[in-house]
Order: structure tokens, then C-alpha cells, then sequence
């Protein structure tokens, strides 16, 4: 038997334990084909079932009509923040973006070499630790689109519900949220994720476009960057991340036989409940670091204790314990529990046993 931890990485992070168990079977024999996925043209039939699956599945978890089109790239998010200006921002070159933490603010440096970019609402003045409330947003009617983090992997904050943009094209970075639950696809024009969260190991971004949009990408663009060229070859343009997918694929299926995305959301809403209302009632020994307990993350649950050198004791106390992966993230320092859909609720419940006790022994 694998003995294996509690990982509370925030990306590459766990998988389901069914999917790797999976991935595990069919290694060197994927379906009778003689070879494992990583080893097979993507260009066969075997393959070309594997990619059209996982798009068809990922198609009946989000309810996404034709009217999108399903990307599977490279270059993780950092390549989109560079290729969604390249190809959205035209002919106006100006977009709207909303900051809310360190992603946002990489987004927004890129987009800056493209065209003018209004910085619609931002929280940086306090550190991030709260979002822009929907009356605070000076968006810009005729900006090309507007662009927003659902989820602040870094600082622990996450949209409830989509910013209100009017008619102007809705642009999400949904890297550390994608698929926690069901949203309404028809409420954007592009999303994109990096797969390492929720969806599968690191290698591929995950693109849904509106199809009206893709008539923006003008020819001018290197052949990769531009989304008409992938739409038009199905993702097929280049040799796609094909392990990575395949594992996506897995794990499509895994949420499908869960119940679909309104179950994973349940959980996902239990599992950080346990978590907060543990912290809220520790009696200001465990301090949740966002403001505005609706602002709060489902998937990245950061706090702090009373000082630096318990938040050091407790992550190698934890370590030792089989819980890891707790440091907050080297740029804000504290401890972040991330809690993605394929963590236990078991395992967040035993963190709250040992909270309990280094609370008792501190
Ligand atoms: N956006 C968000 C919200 C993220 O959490 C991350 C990765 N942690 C990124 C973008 C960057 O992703 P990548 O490393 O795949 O480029």
C-alpha cells in the first residue's frame, strides 16, 4: 500500500485517489492499445477519443453549448496573460481589469504591452485582503473586455458571484477554481485555468471561448498565439499536453460519477466550513487573513497565529504530523490550507484535531 499524506499544496496539488488509481492500470496498457497514453500519437483514434471525451465531458459538467469553444494549451495561465490581450484587446486596445492579488497584477503588467488597460477596482492598498465590492468597480462601457480572478490562490479570497459588466465580454482567471462548482458559462466570454489545481497534473490550460471572440485574433499574431488558428485545428495545432489531458479527462469523469459540479460544491462548502468556524472560534488564536468572511476562498484557507514563530512551529509540527504543504505563500508569509476537490474531507477534519492541540499547547 502508498503511504500518502495530507497534501494541502496549492498547485501542483492532490488528485483523486480513484484517478491516480486509474492512471495506474492503465500505465503500460491503456485499453488493450499495447502502450500508455504518454507513449501514443496524438494523432490516433485511440487518442482522438481520449481528447474529444474529455471535451464532451467537460461539455455536460458546465452545461456549455456550441457557441464555445474548448482550448487545450500550453504555457500554464502566465502564457494567457499575454495571449488574451494579444487576441481580445483589438481594434480598441483598452481593457478593464479588476486587481485582487498577485495573479491579477501579472495580468495586468502583460496586457500593459498590448493597449491601454483601466484599472477597474483594486484592493492592493489593503494588501488584498478583501475584494472590490461591485459599487466600487469604475468600469469602462466600451473597454474591450473585463478581466478578473475568481479565485486569489495567494491571498485567499474568491468571488461569490461573477463582477456585473454590462455587455462588455467577461474574462476570468479561474486557475485555482475552476470546476469547485457550477457556474453559468453564458455569463463570459473567455475563461481560462491551468489544470494543476483542480483538474489534473501541471502541462495544460484549459480555454473556453465564446466563439464571437475568436474573430478577433488577427492574422498578425505568431501562428501559436493566436486562438482562431487552435479553434480551427481543435487544439491540434501543435502536439497537444496529452498525458495531461487524458488525466483531466479522468478526472471529468470522477466529478461526473460524484454527481456533477452542485455535489463537488457541497463538499467543497462543508470541507471549508469545518475549517473557518474552527478558526472563528479559537478565540483570536487562529486568525483568518481576509476581512470579509464572504470574500472568503473555498479552496485556499489562509490564516495566522499570533506570531511568526508559531506559524513556524506549527508547520513543522504539522509536517511531522503527515500534513503538509501548509506555508502560506513566500510573498505574504502565514499558514494556508488549500482545499481543493480532490482533498478529504477527512483530512481537513484531523486538522482541525491538531489545531486543536498545538492551540492547547501554545
Ligand atoms: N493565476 C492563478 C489564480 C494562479 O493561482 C496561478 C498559479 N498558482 C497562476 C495564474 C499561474 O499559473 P501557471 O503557473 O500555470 O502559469
Amino acid at each position: 500500500m502508498a503511504h500518502r499524506i495530507y497534501n494541502f499544496s496549492a498547485g501542483p496539488a492532490i488528485l483523486p485517489e480513484d484517478v491516480l488509481k486509474q492512471a495506474q492500470e492503465e500505465m503500460l496498457d491503456y485499453q488493450g492499445s499495447g502502450m500508455s497514453v504518454m507513449e501514443m500519437s496524438h494523432r490516433s483514434k485511440t487518442y482522438d477519443e481520449i481528447f474529444t471525451g474529455a471535451q464532451a465531458d467537460l461539455r455536460k459538467l458546465l452545461d456549455i453549448g456550441d457557441d464555445y469553444t474548448i482550448l487545450f494549451l500550453q504555457g500554464g495561465a502566465n502564457l494567457q496573460f499575454s495571449m488574451v490581450p494579444l487576441n481580445l484587446m483589438p481594434p480598441k486596445n483598452k481593457a478593464d481589469y479588476i486587481v485582487t492579488g498577485s495573479w491579477a497584477k501579472k495580468a495586468v503588467k502583460e496586457a500593459k504591452r498590448v493597449g491601454a488597460v483601466n484599472i477597474a477596482g483594486s484592493t492592493e492598498e489593503e494588501n488584498f485582503t478583501r475584494l472590490p465590492k461591485q459599487n466600487e468597480l469604475k468600469l469602462d462601457v466600451d473597454s474591450s473586455y473585463v478581466h478578473f480572478t475568481s479565485n486569489n490562490t495567494i491571498f485567499g479570497t474568491q468571488y461569490n458571484t461573477e463582477p456585473e459588466v454590462g455587455d462588455v465580454p467577461l474574462v476570468c482567471d479561474a486557475s485555482s477554481d475552476m470546476l469547485h462548482k457550477k457556474i453559468d458559462v453564458n455569463k463570459y466570454g473567455f475563461i481560462y485555468a491551468g489544470a494543476q489545481k483542480n483538474m489534473g497534473p501541471a502541462g495544460c490550460t484549459l480555454i473556453i471561448i465564446r466563439n464571437d471572440l475568436l474573430e478577433r485574433s488577427n492574422e498578425t499574431l505568431h501562428t501559436y498565439l493566436n486562438y482562431k488558428v487552435h479553434a480551427e485545428k481543435n487544439s491540434l495545432y501543435n502536439t497537444p499536453p496529452s498525458y495531461t489531458v487524458y488525466i483531466m479527462g479522468l478526472v471529468y469523469k470522477w466529478l461526473l460519477n460524484l454527481g456533477g459540479l452542485d455535489v463537488m460544491y457541497q463538499m467543497n462548502k462543508d470541507k471549508a466550513a469545518i475549517l473557518y468556524d474552527y478558526i472563528d472560534g479559537s478565540e483570536g488564536f487562529y486568525k483568518g487573513t481576509v476581512v470579509n468572511k464572504e470574500d472568503r476562498s473555498l479552496m485556499n484557507v489562509t490564516f495566522r497565529l499570533p506570531s511568526e514563530e508559531l506559524d513556524k512551529k506549527f508547520i513543522a509540527e504539522a509536517a511531522g504530523k503527515g500534513f503538509s504543504g501548509l506555508k502560506g505563500h513566500r510573498s505574504v508569509g502565514g499558514l494556508r490550507a488549500s482545499i481543493y476537490n480532490a482533498f478529504p474531507k477527512k483530512g481537513v477534519e484531523d486538522l482541525v484535531e491538531f489545531m486543536k492541540d498545538f492551540q492547547k499547547n501554545n
